[in-house]
């Protein structure tokens, strides 16, 4: 038996000394078997590497029969050495021979052994080979054992990559949990097709170096990057870092405490005491918590370990000095991100040349981040399975965002029904083209006002593009969010006045700065908040920094001279928010009047001034607020999260709650019809506008003014135009009494019967 505490130090000791020779690659290959296999008194080590696609070709052995090497080859799953290669996951077995998985290979002589204990040799992430230790006796290795042989496979992996094994393009390597072409369905955030290669948002590390024989340099490499990684947390903690806002707060807080963590750094500590790098260390104690992770069947407690995993990385990434997330500028054309979840000024620091999709682990539809991908007409998928975060960086990947479906490594046969998915979507677009001119009129003849959402200048493009008749939600803190400083009251100006410019006449409704909750700016230093979604955000931050509001208005009010200018504020509470928000109009108007005393024609020739309604308490105030307003706008993604309390960023609870119920439809019933009272103009703005199956309720229930994303004008327009609006009413409005969770299953069983496009 192996004495546990000195044979892992004096394995690495040699195996220094085999990877320092100069001799060969397989001549080092076999003198590395040897030494396991003597430092773990096995009768067998062997090693295989991935070669010629998913073939596993055993390339050393010590013990095995020499005539095996390079003839004993074994498919991704077959056999024990497949199957550890197939999971990505260590294999210990007292006796083999019991194992479902086994087969018997006669050229090996193999038979005689009872004990098998397998371990993956992994490139950042991907199986590269399988390193195998065989005894006679039956018995079961330790975990010590275990762990020295997996630091074997490390140093086999560094091997690999050297190139002198094998030509590397020989060498392709397993994706863990995965066959060759890997699937995954999840929900469309943005509608769109896209082929092209992975890029990790957060780009995944390979450890080049992994065995030193400087012990104090290692550690004190690990001090700094420890420093350097608590300084970039406590950086994102004080909100300084425009990328980890918002929701990342809590996942942040766990970061602070597994960063400071004693236990953490001394166990990587004690792995470089045994002649590791400080990376092959870190990338060790992250291998451990990873099959810790397997077996958790806790999610919470999953989800702090893949914290420590991200974590891990962030640490090598300050140890090999590397960028934190994937390089803008070095991003190859045709791009298509993966990432556990990204802020929406995370997607659009990105070149939007290159890049033409993003697919999200978590994320959801109504995000920031989703609304931005549909600003920007970059498809966008998530909620996939954790193997998704398996992928290889520059695979080739198919996004199909219709039916929420991704493809990695392609098989032809996909690749051809996915050209001709794009096929069939430019002949239902050109449909879309063809309606451009046309209204959005039922066949009952009753007209529906389509408008479109906008946040950035490529967005009015869509204005023309889709024949909509205006603008009736222009977000106008994108512009902020992708600056650097606060912007000036003189761009302020020239970027609404080339936007009403853009808009050829035809209205912009702009609606004052929504920063805060997921929506950071980086020049307002904002303290942690447990809900930011209900937290300083919007209107409320514009009554405690006046200024902000104040010269946004002013750039308003000039960038409109002698035009139509409609403004809205965001998250307003109660009428008296209302009114002091207007007074701040009022004030702005008093100033711009005096500043042009002598030139009349400088203020916009008429303004109109409303109010998103997104918080439900202003429900119970339209009484005293209609009078007040030029009109109202609904916010239905804040108003639905208020509305059935969930977070809308939240990717477990989309989806759960439907705006086509009775509940919240009656609810919308009531402002429409309390609006009508006092003829007060609505229109609805927000996702659920957008979806034809959605908007067919919306319209059917009494709203006629849409504001939704350019690429749903063509959908919803099509769907307006085959609907009879006086059944639909009828129908619905019996509906809204029931206690059902939902009715859009019996919406869309209506909508078929009566042949409505949705
Ligand atoms: C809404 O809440 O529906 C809305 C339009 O505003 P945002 O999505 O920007 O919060
Ligand atoms: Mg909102």
């Amino acid at each position: 038996m192996i004495s546990v505490n000195n044979a892992p130090r004096q394995l690495l000791r040699r195996l220094h000394a085999v990877m320092a020779s100069a001799s060969g690659a397989e001549q080092r290959l076999a003198e590395i078997v040897r030494l396991v296999a003597n430092n773990m008194i096995a009768e067998v080590c062997s090693v295989y590497f991935m070669r010629g696609g998913e073939i596993l070709e055993l390339f050393a052995t010590e013990g095995l029969k020499k005539e095996a090497v390079h003839n004993t080859r074994l498919r991704i799953g077959e056999g024990l050495v497949g199957h550890v290669a197939a999971t990505g996951l260590p294999l210990n077995l007292s006796n083999a021979q019991k194992h479902p998985k086994y087969v018997y290979r006669v050229e090996t002589g193999e038979e005689i052994y009872h004990s098998f204990l397998g371990v993956p040799v992994l490139r950042s992430d991907k199986v590269v080979g399988v390193l195998v230790v065989q005894n006679k006796t039956q018995r079961q290795y330790l975990q010590e054992e275990k762990e020295s042989l997996q630091t074997v496979a490390m140093v086999l992996a560094e091997l690999v990559a050297s190139g002198d094994l094998f030509n590397p393009q020989e060498q392709q390597g397993a994706t863990l949990e995965r066959a060759a072409t890997a699937r995954f369905e999840g929900v469309v955030f943005a509608e769109g097709m896209a082929e092209g290669v992975v890029v990790f948002h957060e780009p995944k590390i390979e450890v080049v170096k992994h065995l030193t024989d400087n012990i104090p340099l290692e550690k004190k490499r690990l001090d700094e990057a420890l420093g350097a990684l608590q300084k970039q947390i406590d950086d994102m903690m004080s909100a300084e870092d425009i990328s980890h806002q918002g929701d990342h707060k809590e996942i942040l807080d766990v970061y602070m405490l597994f960063a400071r963590d004693k236990g953490w750094r001394s166990k990587i500590e004690d792995i470089i005491d045994t002649g590791l790098t400080a990376e092959a260390a870190v990338e060790k104690v992250q291998l451990n918590n990873r099959a810790r992770m397997q077996k958790m069947t806790d999610p919470y407690l999953r989800e702090r370990l893949s914290d420590l995993d991200d974590l891990a990385n962030r640490l090598n990434r300050h140890l090999m000095g590397l960028s934190v997330t994937a390089a803008s500028e070095n991003l190859p054309d045709k791009a298509i991100l993966v990432a556990q979840n990204m802020g929406p000024a995370d997607l659009l620091d990105y070149d939007r040349e290159k890049l033409c999709g993003v697919i999200l682990r978590d994320g959801s539809q109504t995000a920031h981040v989703s609304i931005v991908a549909r600003a920007l007409g970059i498809p966008m998928v998530g909620q996939m399975e954790e193997a998704l975060l398996h992928v290889a960086e520059g695979e080739r990947v198919i996004i199909n965002g219709i039916q929420g479906v991704v493809y990695f490594s392609p098989q032809p046969e996909i690749l051809q029904s996915y050209r001709e998915n794009i096929e069939s979507r430019k002949v239902l677009l050109a449909e879309y083209e063809a309606l451009r001119n046309q209204p959005a009129t039922t066949l009952d003849g009753v007209e529906i006002e389509l408008l479109i959402n906008a946040g950035l200048s490529i967005d009015m493009e869509g204005l023309k593009r889709t024949g909509a008749s205006g603008v009736g939600l222009f977000r106008t803190e994108f512009q902020f969010m992708v600056s650097a400083s606060l912007p000036r009251v003189g761009p302020q100006t020239k970027f609404y006045r080339d936007i009403l410019n853009s808009a050829e006449g035809k209205p912009v409704v702009f609606r004052t700065l929504d920063i805060g909750g997921d929506k950071p700016v980086s020049f307002l230093k904002r303290d942690h908040e447990a809900n930011p979604a209900l937290g300083w955000r919007a209107i409320r931050i514009a009554f405690d920094r006046p200024a902000l509001l104040r010269y946004q208005v002013r750039a308003l009010l000039e960038a409109a001279a002698d035009k139509e200018l409609n403004i809205m504020f965001p998250m307003i509470s109660d009428v008296s928010e209302f009114k002091m928000a207007k007074e701040i109009l009022n004030k702005e108007i008093s100033r711009h009047k005096l500043h042009h005393a002598n030139n009349a024609a400088n203020l916009p020739k008429k303004i109109q001034v409303g109010t998103m309604l997104e918080v439900p308490a202003l429900i119970w105030q339209l009484d005293n607020l209609l009078p007040l307003v030029d009109f109202i706008s609904i916010g239905s993604n804040d108003l639905m999260q208020f509305f059935f309390a969930y977070d809308r960023e939240n990717s477990k609870l989309s989806g759960r709650y439907d705006a086509i119920s009775p509940a919240a439809l009656s609810m919308l019933k009531f402002i429409i019809d309390k609006c009508n009272e006092y003829n007060v103009p609505i229109t609805l703005c927000g996702e659920i506008g957008g979806k034809p199956i959605t908007a067919l309720a919306m319209i059917a229930i009494g709203f006629r003014r849409l504001s939704i994303a350019p690429s749903s004008v063509g959908p919803v327009k099509m769907m307006i135009r085959s609907m009879d609006l006086s059944t639909i009413e009828a129908y619905l409005g019996g509906l809204l009494s029931r206690s059902d969770h939902s009715l859009r299953g019996m919406l869309i069983d209506f909508a078929k019967d009566h042949d409505i496009k949705i």
